[in-house]
């Protein structure tokens, strides 16, 4: 066996941290860098010029369910935030072969949740659990969301006024209007966001399971995913171990073959399942048992291959130039009212 038993357990919950802390990491590195590059172009170039990082157009998602849809419908990839595009694709296209593996591995709001869930378990001793009653239709919220977007985007708006939108001064400065966003909090906003984090510190997950839209998308598609954590009954014992530690709050010890929406496939049950075999990620015929610690090997390298394709084949950096720049983002408070 590549990676034996003993290994596995020592490594896996360390690594998946490691790999949500460096890449939350390399996220406010770049969250920097574009606040230094908006700062040139808000001072009129007083300060120094730094280049511009195409990575932050992943946070534009609204942008990209636009961009992907006009990309189908016309065959033109967005060239204002083409990196919003080719990041969306990443990740849907990774959930179609590794489940929700962007929520648990790299999403930084994932890492958040799961950072303020364990400040929760240490200080109260725990987090709440809602009952069956409230935790279902509460579940369906995200949906509505992502229904929402879906509807306006995809049913409501004719393809011309999507393309209007990727091509409006607000889209072009929407990355500096969400920084802008951060840097400068209403006092609306930071309420919103103080209760979210409150509300994630006493309940595991709340905002990935009840709110996110982008998770809801990911638990859709991931349904294709070919491996899935499968049980095995002859050698389960029934403990429950892995009930108890699945984020997603699935009763992986009452499943053959864990198929739902909420599985972000965190590994953590098949870490912590005391018996050696019970559990393991397999394609449907249960022939090919994917190693655990090969499992985010993929997953990470299919993800920064889609984004090495992207840039290799053009698709990365935005056809704006510094001079376009110059223009919009002094005036990026105007754009949209
Ligand atoms: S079923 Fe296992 S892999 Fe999936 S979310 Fe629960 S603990 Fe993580
Ligand atoms: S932790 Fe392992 S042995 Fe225990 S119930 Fe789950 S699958 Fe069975």
């Amino acid at each position: 066996m590549l990676f034996p038993g003993k290994y596995q357990r020592l490594s896996l919950p360390a690594i998946r941290n490691t790999v949500q802390v460096s890449f939350a990491l390399f996220l406010l590195y770049l969250g920097w860098r574009f606040w230094l590059f908006v700062r040139y172009f808000e001072t009129s170039g007083a300060t120094p010029l730094v280049s511009r990082p195409a990575g932050v157009e992943g946070f534009l998602p609204i942008s990209a369910l636009m961009a992907f849809r006009y990309w189908v419908k016309t065959g033109v990839f967005d060239p204002i935030h083409p990196a919003g595009l080719a990041i969306f694709l990443a990740i849907v296209l990774t959930a179609f072969l590794y489940k929700k593996a962007f929520c648990s591995w790299l999403c930084p709001i994932g890492t958040l949740s799961e950072e303020l869930a364990r400040l929760g378990e240490r200080l109260l001793g725990g987090q709440l659990s809602l009952p069956r009653w409230l935790d279902l239709p509460l579940m369906g919220l995200k949906y509505l969301v992502l229904g929402f977007f879906i509807k306006v985007i995809y049913w409501d708006m004719p393809v011309t006024a999507v393309g209007a939108f990727l091509n409006s001064p607000y889209n072009m400065v929407a990355d500096v209007k969400m920084l802008r966003f951060f840097l400068d909090l209403s006092l609306t906003a930071v309420v919103v966001l103080l209760l979210l984090a409150l509300l994630s510190f006493l309940i595991r997950h709340f905002w990935c399971r009840y709110l996110c839209p982008y998770g809801a998308l990911l638990g859709l598609v991931s349904l294709l995913s070919p491996f899935k954590v499968t049980r095995q009954e002859a050698l389960c014992t029934g403990c429950g171990r892995c009930d108890q530690v699945c984020p997603g709050n699935i009763r992986v010890s009452a499943a053959r073959r864990v198929s739902s929406v909420e599985c972000s496939a965190c590994l953590n049950c098949l870490h912590h399942c005391p018996r050696q075999g019970a559990l393991a990620l397999q394609e449907p015929f249960a022939r090919l048992a994917l190693p655990p610690l090969v499992f985010p090997l993929l997953f990470t390298g299919t993800f920064f291959f889609l984004l090495a394709v992207a840039r290799l084949t053009g698709n990365w950096a935005t056809v704006l130039s510094p001079a376009d720049y110059m223009y919009l983002i002094p005036r990026a408070a105007f754009f949209g009212h």
